[in-house]
């Protein structure tokens, strides 16, 4: 058989996906550290890391050793049985959380926080809880996933536009708005509030300096509970294990995904000691959920990602980072904000530049670098957690050249 081409593969790509993805024109081939080559031999930083997905890099030693290692002994199991990766997963997570007691182990992003919603509304009927408290309360910007209770969790009508009817019982507030939230929970109708510390595809926003505070004092006020999404600001990408450790509160939910698995598909529900027994045998359940091969990577993970090591890079790497945006955006005058904490930074173009940041993607990967967008306006960079000096000098080298090719 044949090698196909690069232009072979990419027809193939054209022709069979379902057409819902619009992927730069090169086809990825092998990665090492927080540098990726294509089928061409091309070579390109990648400060995208899969979606912040590949906390430490690509083909980290360790996480190999952990995959192969479990690959050779046991691959599945289903939860009918347990095998020893994800029990330990789990006591690991419940002890690096703070606040766990138990932990649901699941795919994806999207399937951690259906859980949360499943957990929620079974919390909310329980036993001797008003029956009407059921609404959940998310913000305006915020991404939680693509099914269909979380799209519509999603506050942001271009990813539910087509797909109504949708299910019922959620309320929608400004992000870092607290008066719009002590309205929307007035009514005492609220069973949770489910927030991002750091809106990641609606823009790369944090949450104001106080506002998760308030959003937990609020929660206590009601008798609601408070579900933290934290599947991209999760496992250290703002500089701590969880960007919510910076804001001084304690959940009662947190999803976890992306970096959980370094790249191994697997996503995470931790559930504090109010919620924890509310689910009982046969209340909620996954085939692939708690895989050995996704856990015995995600342990390995957990332990790397927890380090101090990393914290520091984060914060090392993410003050060069902002330093450099601003160099570039003296000489160019492209942005008209760098923000978001840690290595989750998000550059905002200018008005006259807005719903440009497609191209300004293309120019990148023309330059040899990998870059990603949060929405149209806004520049998204969420390299590697362990990305080296070397790493992010060049990838601003290519990205100082790219942005100067695009504004002319
Ligand atoms: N929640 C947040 C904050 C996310 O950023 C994402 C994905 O981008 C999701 C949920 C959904 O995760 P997944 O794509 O793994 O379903």
């Amino acid at each position: 058989m044949t090698t196909p081409t690069t232009a072979d593969l990419l027809a193939a790509g054209q022709r069979f996906y379902l057409p819902i993805y619009r992927p730069r024109a090169v086809i990825l081939e092998r990665g090492q550290g927080a540098r990726v080559w294509d089928s061409d031999g091309r070579e390109y930083i990648d400060l995208s890391a899969g979606i912040a997905v590949c906390g430490l890099g690509h083909n980290d030693p360790d996480l190999v050793a952990a995959l192969t290692e479990q690959a050779g002994k046991l691959w599945h199991t289903s939860n009918v049985f347990y095998s020893e990766p994800p029990l330990r997963l789990a006591e690991e997570l419940v002890t690096a959380s703070r606040f766990a007691s138990r932990v649901f182990l699941c795919n994806s992003g999207a399937e951690a926080n259906e859980a949360a919603i499943k957990l929620i509304r079974r919390w909310a009927t329980s036993e001797g809880r008003t029956p009407d408290r059921r609404v959940i309360v998310t913000f305006r910007g915020s991404f939680h996933g693509r099914t269909l209770a979380t799209v519509t969790a999603t506050a942001q009508p271009k990813y539910q536009e087509g797909y109504e009817p949708l299910p019922g019982g959620f309320r929608y507030v400004d992000f870092n708005d607290v008066t719009q939230l002590e309205t929307a929970m007035a009514s005492s109708d609220v069973a949770a509030v489910l927030v991002e510390p750091v809106q990641g595809e609606g823009g790369v926003m944090p949450a104001a300096s106080g506002f998760l505070a308030a959003v937990r004092e609020l929660c206590d006020h009601h008798g609601a509970l408070l579900a933290l999404d934290e599947i991209q600001s999760g496992m250290g990408r703002t500089g701590t294990l969880f960007a919510h450790w910076q804001d001084g509160i304690k959940p009662d939910i947190v999803t976890l995904a992306k970096a959980l698995g370094g790249g191994f598909p697997i996503g995470a529900m931790l559930a504090g000691p109010k919620v924890a027994d509310v689910m009982q045998f046969g209340a909620h359940g996954t085939t692939f959920g708690g895989n050995p091969l996704a856990a015995a990577v995600a342990r390995v993970a957990l332990r790397k990602l927890s380090s101090p090591q990393i914290a520091n890079n984060v914060a090392r790497q993410a003050a060069v980072l902002r330093k450099e945006l601003d160099a570039i955006n003296s000489e160019l005058g492209l942005f008209s904000q760098v923000r978001g904490r840690g290595l989750m930074l998000g550059a905002v173009l200018q008005p006259k530049y807005a719903g440009r940041a497609g191209e300004i993607l293309d120019h990148a990967a023309a330059e040899g670098l990998l870059l990603l967008q949060a929405g149209p306006d806004v520049l998204r960079f969420v390299p590697a957690l362990n990305i080296s000096d070397e790493e992010v000098g060049e990838g601003l080298k290519r990205l100082r050249a790219a942005l100067r090719t695009f504004s002319g």
